[in-house]
Formats: C-alpha cells, structure tokens, sequence
C-alpha cells in the first residue's frame, strides 16, 4: 500500500457548514517524518497516463492560499510527475482591462482543461471572493453597473461558483479545490528568508507584507469561503502548508485518490489494430 493512499482523505471538506478553519493545524504531518515520505509518487504518473489514454474526463486543481504557501511548488510537484502534453498551468494575478471587460469567471474559462488533461490554476475565481473581498476598493475597478453591487454579492458569488462547479463536474471535469494553510509564523519565517537569500529576493513582493496586515480578514474570508463551496463534487483540501514536503504529498494524495476513483484503466486495442501490431511485430523480427 502506499503512503499517498488515502493521506488526503482527512483534509478534505465535503461539507462546508459549520467549517471552522482554527481547528486545522497548519504544521500536521500526520505522524509522518519527511524521509519516509517522498516516495512512491510512480503513481501520480501512471493515472494521468490513464487519464490521457481515456481522453474522457479531465482535472481542474485549484490551489489557493497566502502568498509563500507554496502554491507554485505544488504545481511544480504534481507536474514533474507527468508527461507535459496533459497537463499545464494557469496563473491568475490581478486582472488585465481586457478581463475586467467581462463577467469574473470569463478569464478563467478559458484555461479549463480539455478532456484527457490535468489544468492547474495558482489561483482561481476564488480570488473574487477572496482579495477582492478583504479590500473593498477592488470591487469598485470591476465596472459592475452600481445596482447590482449589493450587500448580498458575496453570497451571489458563491452561488455562481457553486454551478459553475456543478457544471464542470456534471460534464467530466474533476474538481479539486487546496486550500495551502500556512501560519503566519510561518509565513514570517519564509518572507524572511527570501530577503536573505540574495538569490531569492526576485521572488519577495513587497505586498506581501501588506497583505500580511490583513491576515485575520483573510483567514475569515477563506473559512467563509469553504463553508459556501464545499461539496462533495468539488470539494475543498485544507492541506497543512507549515512544511513543505507534507503540503507536497497530501495535494499528490488527493489528485491520485481521486483518478483512482474513477477507476481508469489503459484498455487493450481493437481486434483491427492488434493486428495491424501483429504484422508490425513480424516486419520487425524479420528485419
Ligand atoms: P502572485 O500570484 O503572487 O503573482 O500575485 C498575484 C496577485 O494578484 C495577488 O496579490 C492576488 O491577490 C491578485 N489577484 C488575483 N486575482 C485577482 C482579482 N480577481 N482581483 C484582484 N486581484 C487579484
Ligand atoms: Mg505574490
């Protein structure tokens, strides 16, 4: 059995009523220690083979958190595993004029993986009810006509992304939701790190550290957030972010446990091709 069977099934959130985000310990390891633990990801390659054999359902992973939460090293890690031609990634920072022309899942839409595929978001149409919440001013930029801005957008938002979701997954799309929770500790520590490391200092966004003053608002907006979208359809991973391998192999758990559910198999060829195989296999012992 492996270490990824399973790992991710108690960070996940089907259910988002009552989630309370302060009963999740962002440094778990679930007893694991970290050299036991980075093997075994063969697998992480032979279902997205599967999947891009069936070429029948894709994955949509979406992985949220505050900046340093390793958003892009998971997308890193999973893609390492695979072969490229199935699966990319999609990044979503502030929002170009052309995308604020339109409704806020437009830009989105168009990087949802094809079936056969694996699309990674580094954020997502989360960010609408995430950063543009906590700083209200962002609302106003979005050219929304005035009456439709009402105190109950946020819950409206939710609504849409609710079908949205139930709309992908009612057409073949899997749809993984990771919250990477990180302390702000622990976030400190890695802000840090970055203005010492002179090879790291490209990646340090003095934002950051605004956004960092903020950091109860966004807890609070993140656990609103998972309440309103948890489902069993598409449902939220809130993966202990303190360490990073840990982070690393509970997002590759979930991906494998949820193509594994799907049960893909690589199916044998057709009676015509095996013996189109057959003849080739001759031409070439005769060679
Ligand atoms: P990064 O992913 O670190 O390059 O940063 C991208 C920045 O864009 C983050 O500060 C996000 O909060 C911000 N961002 C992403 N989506 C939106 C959005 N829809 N509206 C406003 N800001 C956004
Ligand atoms: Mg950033």
């Amino acid at each position: 059995m492996s270490k990824l069977n399973g790992l991710s099934s108690r960070y996940r959130v089907d259910e988002g009523d009552g989630f309370r985000l302060g009963v999740w310990d962002p440094a778990d390891t679930n007893g694991l220690s970290d050299d036991a633990a980075m093997q075994d990801l063969a697998r992480l390659s032979e279902v997205q083979e599967a999947l891009y054999a069936q070429n029948c359902w894709s994955m949509l992973l979406i992985l949220q958190g505050m900046d340093t939460a390793g958003k892009g090293g998971a997308a890193r890690y999973v893609m390492s595993r695979m072969d490229p031609r199935g699966c990319y990634v999609a990044g979503f920072g502030r929002p170009s004029a052309e995308e604020l022309g339109h409704d806020f899942l437009w830009r989105t839409g168009r990087h949802l993986p094809e079936r056969g595929r694996i699309g990674i978001f580094n954020r997502s149409y989360y960010e609408e009810v995430l950063v543009v919440r906590v700083h209200s001013g962002v609302l106003g930029s979005q050219q929304l006509p005035p009456e439709l801005v009402t105190r109950t957008i946020w819950e409206e938002r939710f609504e849409d992304i609710n079908a949205f979701e139930r709309h992908l997954t009612r057409n073949g799309t899997l749809v993984l939701k990771f919250f990477l929770n990180i302390s702000k500790e622990e976030q400190k520590s890695r802000l840090l790190s970055r203005l010492d490391d002179p090879r790291k200092r490209w990646r340090f966004d003095p934002t950051s550290v605004a956004e960092r003053q903020r950091w109860d608002d966004y807890m609070t907006a993140y656990e609103e957030v998972i309440r309103a979208t948890a489902t069993p359809h598409a449902p939220w991973y809130v993966i202990p972010a303190d360490n990073r391998w840990f982070a690393l192999l509970a997002v590759a758990s979930a991906v494998v446990d949820a193509m594994e559910k799907l049960g893909l198999t690589i199916s044998e060829v057709g009676p015509e091709l095996q013996e189109q195989l057959l003849s080739a296999r001759i031409m070439l012992e005769n060679d």
